[in-house]
Parts: C-alpha cells; sequence; structure tokens
C-alpha cells in the first residue's frame, strides 16, 4: 500500500470515528495548559492533572508564577518527575512571560521556545491546541505510532524528522486533531512495548501489523 494511501485511511477513520479529540490534560486557558505540557514532559498526564490544581491555586497568573523561586514552586510538583528543573524552569518562566510577553502566552512556535522548559514539542503542542495552528508536537506516542503505521520513512530518525514527513501528509486543517489521534491511539492501543493489534481498527492499513501478522512481537524498538 502506498503512503497516500495510508494517510487517506487514517483521516476517514479517525474523522469518522474521533471528530472531536481533546488532550488529556487538565487547563482553562493557555497559561495553565503551558505549566501542564511543561510538567507532563517524562510524566504521564493523570500525575499532572493530580498535582496542578494545587500549583495553580497557589500562583494563578504568570505574575504569581514570576514572582516565585524555585525553592516556591518545589513543594507543589514534588510527586512528577525531574522536579528541581521543573521547579526552575516554571520560576524562569513565569518571569519571562511577564518581562517579554506583557504575561500572555505567545502564539508563535519561535517565541514560545523561548521560554524555559519548552522545547519544539511543547511550543506545539500550545500553538496548535490553544491557537489552533498546524504546528505538529511529536512526542514518544506521535514517533511510534507514526512508524508502525507506515505513515514515515524507516530511517527518519528523530521527531523533527517525524514531523516534517507528518506534515507533508496530513491536511494543515487536521494537523491539531491529527496530533490528538496519534497520541492517544499511541498511549491506548499501539501501547509501546507489545501493541494492542487485537483491539486495533487500523489493521487493514498498518505496515507493522501487515509485516508482522499473526506473530506481532514485541517490538525491540520500544521496550520502554
Ligand atoms: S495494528 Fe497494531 S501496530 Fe498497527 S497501529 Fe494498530 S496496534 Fe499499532
Amino acid at each position: 500500500m502506498r503512503k497516500k494511501e495510508r494517510y487517506q485511511h487514517l483521516i476517514e477513520y479517525f474523522t469518522t470515528n474521533f471528530p472531536e479529540p481533546k488532550t488529556e490534560l487538565h487547563y482553562k486557558n493557555a497559561y495553565e495548559l503551558l505549566l501542564a505540557v511543561v510538567l507532563s514532559a517524562q510524566c504521564t498526564d493523570k500525575r499532572v492533572n493530580l498535582v496542578i490544581p494545587a500549583l495553580l491555586e497557589q500562583f494563578p497568573t504568570p505574575q504569581h508564577l514570576a514572582a516565585a523561586t524555585p525553592d516556591d514552586i518545589y513543594p507543589f510538583i514534588k510527586s512528577i518527575s525531574y522536579p528541581n528543573n521543573k521547579a526552575k524552569h516554571l520560576a524562569g518562566l513565569g518571569k519571562m512571560l511577564v518581562e517579554q510577553f506583557n504575561a500572555e502566552v505567545p502564539s508563535s512556535v519561535a517565541e514560545l521556545q523561548q521560554l524555559p522548559g519548552v522545547g519544539r514539542k511543547t511550543a506545539n503542542v500550545i500553538s496548535s491546541v490553544i491557537y489552533n495552528q498546524p504546528a505538529m508536537a511529536v512526542d514518544t506516542h506521535v514517533f511510534r505510532v507514526s512508524k508502525r503505521l507506515g505513515l514515515v520513512t524507516q530511517n527518519a530518525h528523530t521527531p523533527l524528522e517525524v514531523e516534517k514527513q507528518l506534515m507533508q501528509g496530513i491536511p494543515q486543517s487536521l494537523v491539531p486533531k491529527a496530533h490528538h489521534w496519534l497520541i492517544l491511539h499511541g498511549r491506548y492501543i499501539c501501547v509501546a512495548r507489545k501493541p494492542k493489534c487485537e483491539h486495533c481498527a487500523l489493521t487493514y492499513f498498518c505496515k507493522f501489523y501487515q509485516t508482522h501478522w499473526p506473530n506481532i512481537p514485541d517490538d525491540p524498538e520500544n521496550r520502554l
């Protein structure tokens, strides 16, 4: 099957069955989502959703965060991964939002990436989810599922290469939704170590499935 047909099947399936996918992080505005996405690096959305209410109660605006030190922030996020680094990032992020962006979360990926703790993936999430821009955030799930389905070439070794190839195959207007489709599929069905192909509706165009069926192996590239 050609790659173009795989994209057509992907879009047809998800637009029909999951027309309005959403992030599983809880947020009410751009500032809250920004904090949640920064905290979610190497951590589950579930855990972030548990800690973020108390954090936001203490630091409800960029101005509150800008006035805080990492030591002030640490106790609120100590149960998530890399709390020391993330506390430093959030303190710096609050200050930069206030001093350089008038306490507003910027919309461009380039400006977002200037913020401490905000890499390309986080910037793409904010740009896409909050501002509905065609920015494809490639996390571990998007990376894995795109390769297994055959949406990108096997020699796409970095998130940026996968991002570029996905952007060529997915219509711009659907990029924000496609990001959620691939993440959620990876989180619940096409899981890292052994994909749940027996529960997957995409077998008819999945390259990994078609290559390995009926002996779906543990995926040696995705043991974690
Ligand atoms: S068929 Fe299997 S490998 Fe392919 S997307 Fe579905 S779960 Fe993943």
